[in-house]
């Protein structure tokens, strides 16, 4: 211990900035709580130093809490705050500061302060529960309520309760806290008063939330010109929904003001050029570090973001936020068993929390893009994503810990008991429970990797079946990054990045698709130009080839075999090749046959029925006469079909029978629709209406007897209801019924 304090010596004093804080002021008081009390609670406005500042204070003042751990709920945020105190310390990265995210590590064992994702953490205490990997855990951002922090909370009030050592200290930036507090015993809540400035709001008359959705991005675009040429000096943050928009806007944006008459600019305004930047979760660090350094004189910064800008990053130097309306979240209808990212609007409290991002450093504006009604008929709060979400893989986590009795879990506010239960019964589906409930060796299994279940489930099965773990593994990893393609700026180089993508275009659908890019990528010597010439994000790759790289790792620990089904008939095929003389035989398509060239090639089947063991409750039948599939496999058991139809507006069906359309981009999508039968979806995308990610052809035959399981589902048995509480109920055995009636057809037009 002494020789931390000698270490705290190296940093005697504060920079300047951090002072500046207002946490700075209450930085005595904080340690001497943190002292007293196993678990606090610390509210303050974003950007008032909890964070970076907080866990800094235990470093320097409390000695004898050596490993600290402070959880976000974003990857993009763990790191992007291990490196703001690591330089705050004039540390490197990895040495007393670290973070470790799912896949990447950056880390010592001499690390003292550890950010992680939340997910991170919850994979961690699965295999500790008493946490005593760590003294104090920080729960950051607890007022976003994502699923894993809430799942958190329940297990670290059973480690406060295992080990009266541990700290815990959650930290919120609104201040709905008296649910913590209550949850944590009445722990003490020390609350940090913000600095804010006006914050002038202006709403677009009569935009209703219907309307807004079609024309958001474009209009935010109309806004930041609008700002740009009228408004003084200040940065802009527009709050948009994801990657796709934000890259749209982005090129928008830069062709708008590439037109744009400098005229046009007044010149009270002082700016004239302006540096655009986007930012998601996707990105990787280094681009981002740019966003928090200051704009030179005559320019104007504009950052696209996603919720991400809301609290947990804070970036200095905005006056004017853009606010959407519109927050891509998660949502889960236990019904059809879709587990969807659905475009919603955003809750008041959020835009509430938008708008004070104008109000950092000075007096700001927000430009609201909905009128005054709208916002009135906006939810008070966002809904917690445990209560929306698929609970498959928490389910998984909680039975690894020997916690079986998932509906009696002290969660903070408990899911919806059938979004449990749905949970459970697909665990069941996946061969990961058995029909009580318990684990199965499979489960056991499964819960080792950090994908989803589905995906573990598809390895296991394709190293132990199907003997194609290797193409599975490059499969799952590429299922398991961001956006793989790159939408590029303007037309003409939009159409190019389309034919290049259609190059890749995998006869029998989009799983092998991927393996085609990836092993191209891998021929070419892992290339960043070859990725760029071929409008494929290098760094989703990348990523994609470290995921690949930890999840073999965990397969060579399972002592799961890695098998590749690829040929390497080179000589046979050079023959061939000679004889029929095609210079085109390389790029010939076989039925089932994806083939790389130079003679090697894979067969589809196996793997695609690998990815059939897990998702063949992911199969959908095309309508006889139109362009729709239909899932064939709901929550409640194989579809009957009874042409229900897809309501329209912003929400997801609950309808058992959904209306399912292709991805424009997918390989499918460009096959004559009427060779296509049966398929099998990674997941569903809620746009405008339910698409299918990531599908491919599957035969009927592949998935048939899988869905035997579906017949002897007993869902009050596999979550271990008492026969009391099963009075009244049925157990729901289903048999398959397999067509789809025709009926339905006219009842779809609305989606
Ligand atoms: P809180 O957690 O209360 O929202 P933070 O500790 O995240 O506050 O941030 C405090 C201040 O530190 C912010 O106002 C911001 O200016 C600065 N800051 C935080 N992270 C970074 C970073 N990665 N780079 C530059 N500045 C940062
Ligand atoms: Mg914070």
């Amino acid at each position: 211990m002494s020789r931390r304090h000698s270490q705290t010596q190296e940093f005697p004093h504060y920079d300047a900035s951090r002072k500046e804080l207002p946490i700075y002021t209450y930085r005595e008081e904080l340690v001497e709580a943190m002292n007293r009390f196993q678990c606090l609670i610390v509210v303050g406005d974003t950007g008032s130093g909890k964070t970076t500042q907080l866990p800094q204070y235990v470093l320097e003042a409390l000695p004898e809490i050596r490993n600290i751990c402070v959880t976000q709920p974003r990857r993009i945020a763990a790191i992007s705050a291990a490196r703001r105190v690591a330089d705050e310390r004039r540390t490197r990265l990895g040495e007393q500061v670290g973070y470790s995210i799912r896949f990447e590590r950056s880390a010592s064992s001499s690390t003292r302060l550890l950010y992680v994702t939340d997910g991170t953490l919850l994979r961690s205490v699965a295999a500790d529960p008493k946490v005593s990997a760590y003294d104090l855990v920080v729960l950051d951002e607890a007022h976003e309520r994502s699923l894993e922090t809430d799942v958190l909370f329940g297990l670290l009030r059973r480690a406060c309760r295992l080990r009266p050592e541990l700290k815990v200290v959650v930290m919120s930036a609104t201040l709905d806290i008296d649910k913590f507090s209550e949850f944590f015993g009445d722990a003490p809540v020390f609350s940090i008063p913000g600095r804010m400035y006006a914050v002038d709001i202006l709403w677009q008359k009569k935009m209703k939330l219907g309307t807004a959705k079609a024309t958001f991005v474009r209009r935010s675009v109309d806004t930041v010109l609008h700002i740009h040429k009228n408004e003084e000096p200040g940065d802009v943050l527009v709050f948009l929904t994801g990657q796709q928009e934000i890259e749209q806007a982005t090129r928008l944006l830069q062709e708008a003001h590439e037109a744009l008459d400098y005229v046009e600019v007044r010149h009270r305004s002082r700016v004239h050029d302006i540096a655009v930047y986007p930012i998601f979760s996707a990105l990787e660090t280094l681009e981002q570090r740019a966003i928090f350094e200051a704009t030179p004189e005559g320019v104007r910064k504009i950052v696209f973001a996603t919720n991400i800008a809301q609290t947990s990053v804070t970036i200095p130097g905005i006056r004017y936020v853009v606010d959407s309306g519109f927050v891509k979240q998660k949502m889960y209808d236990a019904q059809t068993g879709v587990d969807a990212l659905v475009v919603v609007p955003i809750s008041q409290a959020a835009a509430t929390q938008r708008a004070g991002r104008a109000g950092r450093t000075a007096s700001g504006k927000v430009y609201r893009l909905y009128s005054r009604e709208a916002f009135e008929d906006m939810e008070p709060a966002t809904v917690p994503e445990i209560q929306r979400s698929s609970l498959i893989g928490t389910v998984l986590s909680l039975k690894k810990m020997g916690i079986d009795d998932i509906l009696n879990f002290e969660f903070i506010d408990p899911p919806d008991p059938d979004l449990v239960v749905a949970a459970i019964k697909q665990l069941f589906l996946l061969g990961a429970v058995d029909e009580h409930g318990h684990l199965t060796p499979l489960g056991h299994q499964m819960s080792e990797f950090p994908i989803s279940p589905f995906l573990s489930r598809v390895l296991i099965s394709a190293a132990l079946d199907f003997s194609c773990s290797y193409e599975a593994l490059i499969i799952a990893s590429m299922l398991s990054v961001e956006e793989i393609f790159a939408t590029p700026r303007g037309k003409k180089k939009q159409a190019a990045a389309e034919e290049s993508r259609r190059r890749f275009d995998d006869p029998s659908g989009d799983h092998l698709t991927l393996l085609r890019i990836f092993h191209e990528w891998r021929d070419y010597g892992y290339s960043k130009d070859w990725a760029f010439s071929n409008f494929i994000h290098f760094r989703a790759l990348q990523a994609a080839r470290k995921v690949k790289e930890q999840l073999t790792e965990i397969m060579e620990r399972l002592e799961l075999p890695i098998v590749t089904c690829e040929v390497d008939d080179r000589e046979r095929e050079k023959k061939r090749l000679r004889r029929v003389e095609d210079p085109d035989h390389g790029r010939i398509r076989k039925a089932g046959i994806c083939d790389f060239g130079n003679g090697r090639h894979v067969d589809s089947t196996p793997i695609l029925r690998a990815f059939c063991t897990a998702f063949y409750v992911h199969t959908a039948k095309r309508h006889p006469q139109r362009p729709v599939f239909y899932p064939y496999v709901t929550s409640i058991g194989a579809n009957v079909p009874t042409g229900q139809q897809t309501p329209g507006g912003s929400g997801m069906s609950s309808a058992h029978l959904m209306a399912l359309y292709l991805h424009p981009q997918s390989a499918l999508s460009t096959e004559d629709i009427n060779r296509l039968d049966w398929v099998i979806y990674n997941d569903i995308q809620y746009v405008n209406r339910a698409t299918m990610r990531v599908s491919s052809k599957i035969r009927f035959d592949w998935v048939d007897v899988l869905m035997g399981r579906l017949k002897v589902v007993d869902e009050e048995r596999l979550a271990g209801r008492t026969p009391a509480t099963r009075e009244g109920r049925r157990p729901s055995i289903i048999s398959a019924v397999g067509e789809v009636d025709s009926k339905s057809e006219e009842n779809e037009e609305n989606d």
